[in-house]
């Protein structure tokens, strides 16, 4: 063998997954926590992304049929280059890196240049893909064996290296990728062979991404059925007895918003809370943050009213953004939670009040459940004491309805207000989350605030024909009909997960 230079970079060869973002090992994630460059694939769900250190360099060698970004050659060179000059590099490649990926390739590449690698295992499609079917590749009644191949190789050409008369004959779960092209050949290679005309046979496309998409039928009649559909790569072919366990099984289709392209605004920090619920819904996300939180100009007329913070009888919050603009500043002025003293806390909402709790806070007055709107909080204080001469301050936006103010002086109570925050419009790079929106369409768009769908409107986008509109409450909805839309969802409770489960009913 050459003689071996060692150098201290190392390349790591990562399964990324079928595609679902949670089906990333942990090493995986930690290579990509770890990496200098990362080299990934199309099939590499860009989301893992997210991981990478800040600074780290991302080179997409996407390679889908017909369109190589770089031939394989090429990639073995630009590894083998990045890991020589000492670099950390993550490849990240679909699925499994050593089932039809190539990875063994690139491995003997580094081995050959002198340079270490690690292989990093990765769930495959071909056993994720039916499992997110609701097929599972072997079963005690169905099948005791799997037999996996490349349905990339022309079966008709004499140099096929793949024996059908004896895959036609093998017993058990045969599990094919790489051939939705060639699913005419495959299965007359099957039925010439002997195999009966009635196997059971399933494809399933984008697997374990939100818009998998299944088509079952028979040996006989599948590849009709791909024609007919337009049915496409990258998909995942099952033949075999077990595909007759997908009524029983099939639980991912079978989520509530499963299929449901659903937008969401807000800002980029909190649009995740939303996404996610929805997400695990069965939806099929798209983020597009249209606000973005930011301090406001005076920091000094704020930070005294905070100082201040323990001579009020009372602090109102009125949104999670409050209580992180609040006691980011409060921490700022005291190293002791006990500088807020005796005041007591009020909050508008749910959301709000979790973050007050996270603090070891109590909450000790919020409105009504399907109240949480500032009127509620006013009814709740009506209600709860005589407001006489009762100090208040009021954490609040710059840019907000003025009733608590009002309704709470009215009552007799001394209102301090501290703008705390301000909404702005996200000027962050939206343009593929909007071109997706503008290709693609969506079945819904939601909004949790006013002034989320006031920013909105100032980007300038149309709303795809017949996109339904799904707001969190009364005010947010009385905004978005000022503008000439209808509403066709709003929250009962005004908030997210009283959001989420309006938007579950009304698919329903
Ligand atoms: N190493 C990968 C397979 C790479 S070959 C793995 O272990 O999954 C590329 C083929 O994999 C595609 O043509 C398709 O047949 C299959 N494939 C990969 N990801 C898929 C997905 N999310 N859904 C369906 N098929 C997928």
């Amino acid at each position: 063998m050459a003689t071996k230079k060692t150098t201290p970079g190392i390349c790591y060869l990562v399964g990324a997954g079928p595609g679902d973002p949670g089906l990333l090992t942990l090493k995986g994630k930690e290579c990509i926590e770890a990496a200098d460059v990362l080299v990934y694939d199309y099939l590499c769900n860009p989301a893992h992304l997210r991981y990478a250190k800040d600074g780290a360099a991302s080179i997409y060698v996407g390679k889908k049929a017909g369109d190589h970004t770089l031939s394989q050659e090429e990639i073995n060179k630009l590894i083998v280059k990045l890991t020589t000059e000492g670099k950390t590099v993550t490849r990240l490649k679909g699925g499994d890196p050593v089932l039809f990926g190539r990875g063994a390739e690139e491995a003997a590449e580094l081995r050959e240049a002198g340079v270490k690698f690690e292989i990093v295992p990765g769930i495959t499609s071909a056993i994720a893909g039916p499992a997110y079917a609701g097929i599972p590749v072997t079963h005690r009644s169905h099948a005791s064996q799997l037999t996996i191949f490349t349905g990339h190789e022309d079966p008709t050409k004499p140099d096929t290296s793949l024996d059908y008369a004896k895959l036609a004959q093998a017993d058990g779960t045969k599990v094919f990728l790489m051939g939705v092209e060639r699913i005419e050949e495959i299965t007359r290679e099957f039925l010439k062979h002997g195999a009966k005309p009635e196997t059971p046979v399933a494809l399933v496309r984008w697997a374990t991404h939100t818009h998998q998409q299944t088509l079952t039928g028979t040996l006989a009649d599948i590849a009709a059925k791909v024609k007919a559909a337009g049915f496409k790569a990258p998909a995942v072919a099952v033949i075999g007895d077990v595909v007759t366990e997908r009524p029983q099984l099939n639980w991912f289709e079978e989520r509530p918003l499963f299929g449901k392209k659903i937008v969401v605004t807000r800002t980029r920090a909190q649009a995740s809370v939303l996404s996610k619920q929805l997400s695990a819904l069965g939806a099929d996300v798209i983020e597009i943050p249209t606000i973005r939180i930011a301090p406001v100009e005076d920091q000094m007329s704020f930070g005294e009213l905070v100082q201040d913070c323990h001579t009020y009888d009372w602090i109102i919050f009125t949104s999670p953004n409050g209580v992180d603009a609040f006691f980011t500043m409060f921490d700022k002025l005291y190293n002791d939670t006990r500088s807020i003293g005796g005041v007591r806390i009020a909050c508008i909402g749910p959301g709000t009040a979790e973050k007050v709790k996270a603090r070891h806070l109590a909450v000790d007055l919020m409105p009504d459940k399907k109240n949480y709107v500032a009127e509620g909080l006013v009814k709740a204080f009506k209600d709860h004491q005589d407001m006489e001469n009762v100090k208040v301050l009021w954490v609040r936006a710059q840019e907000t309805r003025e009733v608590i103010a009002n309704e709470l002086s009215g009552m007799g109570a001394i209102v301090d207000e501290a703008e705390a925050y301000r909404t702005i419009a996200e000027t962050e790079d939206n343009l593929e989350a909007l071109a997706r929106l503008k290709e693609e369409g969506a079945d819904m768009i939601t909004f949790t605030s006013a002034s989320t769908f006031e920013h909105f409107l100032n980007l300038k986008v149309p709303l795809p024909e017949g996109i339904k509109i799904a707001s969190i409450g009364p005010v947010t909805s009385a905004a978005i009909k000022a503008h000439g839309f209808k509403v066709d969802v709003e929250a009962q409770e005004n908030s997210i997960p009283g959001l989420v489960s309006a938007v579950e009913k009304y698919w329903k």
